[in-house]
């Protein structure tokens, strides 16, 4: 549950050729996710715990994705400004600006990709909250249109389920989305 500066994002090819125009029914396609990235981000959550975690998931130049983990720096910033940030970085996470100007260049460099922003969820389910969509489009659209949101539970201390949310143009709301696991 990101606090409003979170950066978040839609997936564009989710909702476009295999979109249906029948507003009521979204067909998505499913993410591909390699076992070996979710457990980095399994790994990564439960590092954090009772935090959230939080990073994203970029395909490198080679092809190959990989998981960058982003600090959480909700704790600094609540402890700030109080008023302002008024969760904990156990139920919100806010990203570092220099790591989100990193994330701009590189989105720019056109040779990685953003695949997937995550975040986890400690002592809570692996849903995409009202806060989360709110921090994720900021302006009424979303922040990253090319990624899908991956929200991983951790109770404690122990990864359990997660799950996949893409931006529906139709629904004007993220939706979740099946995953194809790969070794
Ligand atoms: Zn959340």
């Amino acid at each position: 549950m990101p606090n409003i500066f979170a950066l978040f994002a839609r997936l564009k090819w989710g909702n476009g050729a295999g979109a249906s125009s029948d507003q009521m029914t979204v067909i998505t396609d499913p993410f591909t996710l390699s076992e070996t990235n979710l457990e980095e981000i399994r790994e990564h959550a439960v590092a954090a715990y009772p935090n959230e975690a939080c990073g994203v998931l970029v395909r490198m130049p080679d092809g190959r994705p990989a998981v960058r983990r982003m600090a959480n720096i909700q704790e600094e910033m609540h402890a700030k400004l109080p008023e302002h940030f008024t969760r904990t970085a156990k139920t919100a996470y806010c990203w570092d600006q220099a790591e989100i100007d990193q994330l701009e260049e590189l989105r720019a460099s056109g040779d990685h990709k953003l695949l997937a922003i995550y975040h986890s969820h400690p002592d809570h389910g692996a849903y995409f909250s009202d806060t989360d969509q709110a921090a994720a489009t900021p302006f009424g659209e979303p922040t990253y249109p090319e990624a899908v949101q991956l929200v991983i539970s951790v109770v404690e201390a122990e990864p359990r389920e997660f799950r996949i949310f893409s931006w529906s143009e139709a629904e004007h709301v993220y939706v979740e989305v099946p995953v194809t696991l790969l070794d």
